[in-house]
Parts: C-alpha cells; structure tokens; sequence
C-alpha cells in the first residue's frame, strides 16, 4: 500500500524515457511505482490528483548560491528553490574551506530543500564586502586564500554534501593577472583530483584564453556560464563554436548554463544550439541580484530552453538525471525509477504570451512557460509559492 500517489499527471522521466499519463506511488520516502490505477489497492496517506499537470523526477538546479548572511549574493533556499520546484540546489561555491562548517550547520540542516555544494577553492567562499563597490576584493585576488589542503581537508570531512570544487576566475574574482588566474585553476584542479569530485569552472572576462581554461578540464568537470556575452565565450569572433568547445564536450565535460545576472545571451544561446551546442543541464544561478528578474527561478530558465526549440523530454532530461549524475547521485535523484528518493516536481506547463529577458535585458516572447505548483521532497509534499520580489503574475 502507498502513502502518497500522484495520480493522472503527464509523467516525463528521461532517466526510463517514460513520457505519458501514469500515476506515481511513493512508499517510505522512495519511488515504489509509475503505472496506471495505482490508487486501486489502496492508499495510506494522500491521493494527489494530477491531471493537467507536467509530473517529473525533482529537479535539481546544479548551480545556486544560497549563503544567505554570509555570501552577500546568497537566497533563501525554500524560497527560492524549493517554493519555485526545485528539490535539490547545489551551491556553487558560495562557501569556500573556512565557511563551510557554517554553510552545513545553519543552511544544509535546515534547509526543507536538499543543498549540496561545490566547494569554493578560496578559503573564503563568496564572502566579501560589497559596500565596497568598484573597490570590492575579489576572492582570490590573492592567491594565498586558495589553500588547497584546507579545500581537501575540510571536502572529505562533509564527502556526504560536498560534490565537488568550484572556481571563478573572471578579472573581478582574480584580478587581471594570467599567472593569478592560471594558479587559481591549478589549485582548483590540484583539490578536485584529490578529492576524485568534478570541478566546476564560472570563466568570462578571463586573463587566459578559453582554449587554455578547456584544455585543464576532463572528463565530469562542468564548464558553467556556457551562454555568457563576456569575452572569452563558446563562440570565436566569425560566431563559430571553438573547437576547443566541442573537443571539451566530446570528452564528457558538462556545459552548464547557470544563467545567472551576467551569464545568458540569447544570441550566443541560439548560435550554439544552430550548430549543435547543446547544454548538458539547464541550471539557474539564482542569487540576490537576479531574483527579481532576469532569472526569477530555475523554472523561468527552464522555460527560455524551451523557447529555444528544445524539446520538453531533452530540457526536463538537463534538469534532472544528467545534473545528478554530474553531481555523483545517478539512479537515486532525478529519477522516477523504483528505488529512487521520492523527489518530484510538478509544474503547470502555462499557454500564453510569456515575455522572457537574457541577461543583457533583450526581450522575447514565449509560448509555454512552466508554473512551479508543488514538489515531493523526500516523500513529503510542499505547494510552492512565488516570492515577494516576483512582480509577475501567474
Ligand atoms: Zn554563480
């Protein structure tokens, strides 16, 4: 018998290439079945019904910042995640080796939404005085703070939350110096080998060519930011994909697009996908100055990859089973598989005229969008809501 079964929803589970009405029983916390007339033998708990409603494996936002009070671009995770369905958010280096305990205790434990995080190679993580302004001190503008013993030290003792290592080495975190920034790699990939964890790299405006950042990245690692405007982009100056850009996804390095306040073009989102670029996972890089618009939430960028022409079965595939294989968890989230943690989403796939804004501001229109309205963390139910900063209607 089931204590909770989701029933009549269109289920979309690209990890068994499912795609059709079904219900979804849940036992214990995990997936126990997706079939039809679940309900019949009997239900426990909750019969949930939903017709209409798109029905998917939880999704999982691989790049996110939610340190709120300590990284100043940091969220609240239930807000922002969790309430805009999303079941599990990694961050994506807000804490560094130092901050981390902090980032466990008073985020990761009492969190409803599941938070992993890449570790940030500075010891600092993202904590900085943004009063500062034009002044601010980017986080490894000196070098000694990426303290590679520390990172190894501090990723093994939370091996059960952290999933990897993350860098950033655009001018504003390194300063403009090559040799800076070519160290700052090395000590993020000395600490991501050490470890056997993907490393996550946020490159644009870089003192090194993207050539260069591609060629110390390797089969797992995520290459983020991958439809950024900046220099040092995906695109060489005619508009083509670099070769260094399809030799890096043909060995299995993950193109992320963590849109972010700086990070998505349409123009370059649209020349990649023409010719064949296609993102392994479609995350959000949610933080405190995106939420009130270009971003808003990861369903927002979900649905701007739909707009692109992507099908619903590849976009609902870069939100769930490809990001949790990139983070090591396969076959036990972002899937619907029995067995697997009871996560899922379930969204309202809208019919309008949806305007959408890249992170340059351009406006274009969409015709299907997709409304959060509850998820499964877990086995346990949580309707979802917009933020107070969401002037939008739905
Ligand atoms: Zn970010």
């Amino acid at each position: 018998m089931f204590d909770l079964v989701l029933c009549g929803g269109r289920v979309v589970d690209p990890s068994q290439g499912f795609d059709a009405v079904a219900d979804v029983g849940i036992v214990g916390g995990r997936v126990a079945a997706v079939g039809v007339d679940l309900a019949r033998g009997g239900v426990r708990g909750t019969v949930v019904d939903a017709a209409g409603l798109l029905v998917t494996p939880g999704w999982v936002d691989l790049h996110t910042h939610v340190y709120w009070g300590v990284a100043p671009l940091g969220v609240e995770a239930d807000t922002y995640c969790l309430r805009r369905g999303v079941t599990t958010a990694v961050d994506a280096g807000s804490a560094g080796a130092q901050t981390f305990p902090g980032f466990k205790r008073y985020v990761i434990d009492v969190s409803e939404t599941r938070v992993l995080a890449m570790l940030h190679i500075s010891s600092l993580g993202m904590a900085r005085d943004e009063s500062a302004g034009a002044d601010v001190i980017g986080e490894l503008e000196d070098i000694r703070w990426a303290n590679v013993d520390r990172a190894i030290e501090v990723a093994r003792a939370y091996a059960d939350v952290i999933t990897g290592i993350k860098v950033r080495i655009s001018t504003y975190h390194v300063g403009e110096s090559a040799e800076r920034t070519r160290e700052a790699l090395r000590r993020a990939r000395q600490a991501a080998d050490a470890i056997g964890k993907p490393l996550m790299v946020h490159p644009g405006q870089t003192a090194i060519p993207l050539d260069e950042v591609l060629a110390s990245l390797v089969d797992g690692d995520v290459l983020t930011h991958v439809y950024h405007g900046r220099t040092e982009g995906v695109l060489d100056s005619a508009g083509q994909v670099r070769a260094s850009v399809r030799a890096a996804a043909e060995r299995n390095v993950h193109l992320d697009v963590g849109h972010g306040r700086g990070s998505f073009s349409w123009q370059v989102a649209r020349a990649g996908l023409e010719q064949g670029l296609l993102p392994s996972t479609i995350s959000s890089d949610i933080h405190a100055w995106n939420t009130a618009g270009p971003v808003f939430d990861l369903a927002t960028t979900a649905s701007k990859l739909l707009h692109l022409g992507l099908p619903l079965m590849e976009v609902v595939r870069r939100l769930t089973s490809t990001p949790a294989a990139c983070i090591g968890r396969a076959g036990e989230l972002g899937t619907l598989a029995p067995g697997a943690v009871a996560d899922v989403s379930l969204f309202k796939l809208a019919e309008g005229d949806w305007a959408f804004q890249d992170s340059a501001g351009v406006e274009e229109h969409g015709r299907v969008r997709f409304e959060p309205v509850a998820v499964i963390r877990g086995g346990r139910w949580h309707p979802c809501a917009l933020g107070a900063d969401d002037a939008r209607t739905m």
